[in-house]
């Protein structure tokens, strides 16, 4: 089993530092920063072997480089953002497989948030980070692809199993609520799911990880019948 912990950096992102046990190796997804890391990684008198990128935006390689300069450890990222990514040593793309230790991921391309995005789908711990494409009863912006490719990584990401625990790349559940329930005001699911991420927001609680079957009853993008309607709300939330 696979002991993941969240670490909030800057002002809403998480960072998750992943343990594999049975080999010892330690792994971080999208480092926005390092010394965070460095120092919860130290307490738990844990080694970062690894670094997993989703995509290249800086707050989630910011870390990359300090973390490498003090641990040695490996970088693998998206082949199509290598550029992008200078720190990369191993680059992979949808189809491929990634080892922390015991476990292994696939890698399933996401390409809309940015253009190479990918996630990375551990199916025998039933989870997924997803980065900035899906979010708590959200999705990310089309920085650099279409409301088509958001469409398909939703039906991509929906179709895996209900109890996968989706581990995000932000803190945007209650902003991402409230347009929700503008988006499917009459959805009993997503009313009560509110109350209880008002209810976590206020005790200073993260409300993620989150789940696929969560997610299916509650988010209005994974929801979306069709692009044009996904079209329609991101517009929509964008302008919120
Ligand atoms: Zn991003
Ligand atoms: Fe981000």
């Amino acid at each position: 089993m696979l002991e993941i912990i969240r670490i909030p950096v800057l002002s809403d992102n998480y960072i998750w530092l992943v343990h594999e046990p049975d080999s010892g190796e330690t792994m971080v997804v999208d480092p926005a920063v390092a010394d965070p890391v460095l120092a919860e990684a130290e307490k738990r008198g844990w080694t970062i072997t690894q670094i997993w990128n989703t995509h290249w935006h800086p707050d989630h390689t910011g870390g990359n480089a300090a973390i490498k300069e003090a641990t040695g450890c490996h970088i693998t990222g998206p082949e199509a953002e290598k550029e992008r990514i200078p720190t990369l040593d191993t680059l992979v793309k949808g189809g491929d497989t990634v080892r922390l230790g015991n476990v292994t991921a696939e890698v399933i391309d996401v390409p809309a948030h940015t253009a190479g995005h990918i996630a990375f789908y551990i199916a025998d711990e039933k989870t997924v980070f997803v980065g900035d494409t899906l979010f708590a009863m959200g999705c990310g912006r089309l920085f650099e692809g279409t409301a088509e490719q958001m469409f398909d990584n939703m039906q991509k990401l929906s179709r895996l199993p209900g109890d996968t625990q989706v581990y995000c790349a932000h803190e945007y559940t209650l902003s991402n609520g409230e347009y929700a329930l503008v988006a499917e005001p009459d959805n009993q699911a997503l009313k009560e799911r509110m109350d209880a991420v008002r209810e976590a927001r206020e005790k200073g609680e993260a409300t993620v990880p989150t789940t696929i079957a969560q997610e299916a009853a509650t988010n209005p993008f994974m929801r979306a019948a069709s692009a044009d309607e996904l079209a329609e709300r991101r517009t929509a939330k964008d302008n919120f």
